[in-house]
């Protein structure tokens, strides 16, 4: 199959040096055609110093397939970082034969020559995106193929399972013959479902890493929850006023407190009212709270604490705003109600630091898949239904299993979705 050779951008505006990249059977002749210098029998790993026309200075790195990052024949230009000749690169790339990359495809195309799983590919978006030591952490957890490796334990041993089934099944006329028995296939199938559910649990805490732990600000109007929100966000994306439940919108932010991250919700007071706006404001901030692993239940002297026995369950932590040791306007308290929630967090963490950590939705959803089919076996095997059905369902985790990491069979619309989230340049 050949593949048009792709070109892009893939350095962030305003920096001192810029990388334009291309890959693609035809990356080095197309470089050869607007570089000083021939390239035409570089070596993979080399760099050359030379002009591209009169544009800019440049370093051409080339590699070659199957050794790079694509596995295709790939050449970086590194530039001085101006976007005029970033720019001007690429339209010659382009009026040599080249086509503009879509986003991710240089990582797609790893991904379609073996490079590297989905699952790991997915872990190079999150590797650019990740801002703080944890999230820096799974990622670079994942990508170096910690999940891949977890799943193909896994399958391993549901194939195996799947053989002592069928054995089960050959000799079943042999009475005299002894195979695992029942009880053993039991004690199996009963460890690969308590692993699966361990991977699709530790979800919570690996999207409360990537996206951030939620954290619902909970009271009456105008106790001061967009005061507080301000002052923890430090900015006045919520708006402030004395007219009560003007706080209508959601409004989510982040912030990192010592390495970890929060995400706010804001919401709108809990009160009885006919004002339909605002119902609605309160049955959208209920339920946005529903969310949240952390509430922080705000009143005010002579005011009592909202009702949130809906939310229980929740880490809760009740401050008396307006007071001399607590003014979300003054700042009073502040610090440590932060130093407050990175105790909670931290509380709730898995203590052991390199336990594998889910952190994305479409692996949540397969492994919960999975972990039906798991059960479904497990019953099965228990009351004694006969083998080849349970082979079925075993097959089937496994299938699921298997989309995590995709393959062959990866549906081209899963591998859109995919990548359709990437920058370009990557
Ligand atoms: P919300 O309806 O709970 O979001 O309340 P707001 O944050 O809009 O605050 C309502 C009013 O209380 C505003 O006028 C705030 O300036 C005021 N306010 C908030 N926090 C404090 C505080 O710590 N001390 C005092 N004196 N006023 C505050």
């Amino acid at each position: 199959m050949s593949m048009k050779t792709i070109c892009a951008i893939a350095t962030a505006q305003g920096g001192a040096v810029g990388i334009v990249r291309v890959s693609g059977s035809e990356a080095i002749n197309i470089v050869n055609r607007i570089f000083s210098k021939d390239i035409s029998s570089a070596g993979g790993y080399t760099m050359h110093y030379g002009r591209i026309t009169d544009i800019d200075d440049v370093i051409v790195s080339v590699c070659r397939a199957p050794r790079s990052y694509t596995g295709e024949d790939t050449v970086e230009i590194s530039c001085h970082g101006s976007s005029y000749i970033l720019k001007q690169i690429l339209q010659l790339l382009v009026d040599n034969g080249c086509e503009l990359a879509g986003p991710g495809e240089f990582t797609q195309r790893a991904f379609l020559n073996g490079k590297m799983d989905l699952s790991q590919a997915e872990a190079v978006a999150d590797l650019i995106a990740s801002q703080n030591a944890a999230q820096h952490r799974v990622a670079m957890q994942q990508m170096r193929g910690g999940i891949s490796q977890k799943l193909r334990e896994l399958r391993d041993r549901l194939l195996h399972l799947t053989s002592l089934l069928e054995l089960e099944l050959d000799f079943s006329d042999h009475e005299d013959l002894e195979f695992a028995d029942r009880g053993e296939l039991v004690e199996i199938a009963r460890q690969i479902s308590r692993e699966i559910s361990r991977l699709s649990g530790s979800f919570e805490q690996g999207n409360a890493i990537k996206n951030g732990t939620p954290v619902a600000i909970i009271g009456a109007p105008n106790v001061g929850k967009s005061t507080l929100l301000n002052a923890l966000l430090r900015d006045d994306r919520a708006i402030v006023s004395d007219v009560q439940g003007t706080t209508r919108d959601i409004i989510e932010d982040t912030i990192t407190i010592d390495g970890h991250l929060f995400r706010f919700i804001d919401t709108a007071g809990i009160r009885k009212t006919e004002d339909t706006i605002e119902k609605m404001g309160i049955e959208r901030s209920l339920k946005a709270s529903e969310k949240a692993r952390i509430v922080i239940l705000l009143t005010e002297p002579g005011v009592p604490f909202a009702d949130i026995s809906p939310l229980e369950g929740r880490h809760i932590i009740r401050i008396v705003n307006k007071t001399d040791e607590f003014s979300a306007l003054s700042g009073v308290g502040i610090e440590q109600l932060e130093r407050q929630l990175v105790a909670t967090v931290r509380s709730t963490e898995n203590s052991t630091s390199d336990s594998l950590l889910i952190t994305n939705q479409r692996h949540k959803v397969a492994l919960d898949l999975a972990s039906e089919d798991i059960c479904r076996a497990l019953d099965s095997l228990s009351i004694g239904i006969s083998g080849d059905l349970v082979s079925e369902d075993l097959r089937q985790c496994i299938t699921h299993l298997s989309e995590i990491v995709g393959g062959e069979i990866t549906p081209d619309e899963v591998l859109g979705n995919i990548f359709a989230h990437f920058c370009i340049g990557k």
